[in-house]
């Protein structure tokens, strides 16, 4: 379970977070939603280890993550994606996922020199995993193509499956949908409930709100960097409180 608690980040005395407490459960979608400049980015930052707050814990499975130290986070199986994909434009859709493979069968030279019947089996399981994932998400005929060639949309699904391949146990995404034709935000939809149905915890920034609607379980929604609303998606917009806030009605 990801447990934040009572989380503060200023940006050169602006407060961004003021003091955010949530909890997200594995197997479980916890949608987080609010306007622009509500935090949100900062909050899934925090979590990532990207930023250091200045007050506050984030736990995974009662234990604190790191704070500041986004490689050591990942390390405890914390994946997540930007709001725009760090890919490695002229590398294959494939090599990009076996990038994203939390253990690179060359790192470990004694490995190689020593076991390299052993380094081959985890590079061809790696392959394997890269070939599955590349499937589920739509992206399997275009393993060959250079990442920069992809449209928009599949490069989002590609850092999708770049993310997953660490096999994280939390995976944290930043406006996936944003941009993104309603084909390809079908295909995320899909993967993110498979996703969550293999027991992983997920938490998903996103604007598009047919899509928190169908696949979050939870909604959590910040304003000026506090929570102002949790609950189901229904809850969420029967509250007048946040549909003034966010949506300015
Ligand atoms: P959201 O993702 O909800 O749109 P952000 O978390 O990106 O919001 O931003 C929250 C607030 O913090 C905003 O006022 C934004 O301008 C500010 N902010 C975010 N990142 C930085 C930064 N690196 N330096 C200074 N201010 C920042
Ligand atoms: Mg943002």
């Amino acid at each position: 379970m990801l447990s934040i608690r009572d989380v503060a980040v200023s940006f050169a005395g602006v407060r961004a977070l003021d003091g955010v407490s949530l909890e997200a459960h594995p197997g479980r979608i916890l949608g987080l939603i609010g306007p622009n400049g509500s935090g949100k980015s900062t909050l899934l930052n925090v979590v990532a280890g990207v930023i250091a707050p200045e007050a506050g814990t984030v736990l995974l499975d009662g234990r604190p993550l790191p704070a500041g130290a986004p490689h050591a986070v990942a390390a405890q199986g914390v994946a997540r994606t930007f709001q725009i994909p760090n890919l490695a434009r002229r590398l294959t859709v494939a090599q990009n996922m076996l990038a994203g493979a939390r253990r690179q069968p060359g790192e470990a030279l004694a490995t190689l020199l020593f076991r390299p019947g052993r380094a081959q089996r985890a590079e061809a399981a790696a392959v394997r995993a890269a070939f599955d994932m590349l499937d589920r998400l739509g992206l399997a005929h275009l393993a060959d193509h250079p990442a920069g060639s992809l449209s928009g949309g599949q490069q989002k699904l590609l850092s999708m499956g770049m993310a997953m391949m660490a096999d994280p146990r939390l995976i944290l995404l930043d406006e996936p949908a944003a941009g993104v034709n309603p084909v390809l935000v079908a295909h995320q939809v899909v993967f993110l409930k498979a996703m969550a149905a293999e027991g992983r915890t997920v938490m998903l920034i996103e604007h598009n709100m047919e899509m928190v609607a169908d696949v979050c379980d939870e909604v959590v929604v910040l304003d000026a960097g506090a929570v102002i609303a949790r609950g189901s998606p229904a809850e969420i917009r029967r509250d007048a409180r946040v549909m003034r806030s966010y949506l300015g009605e």
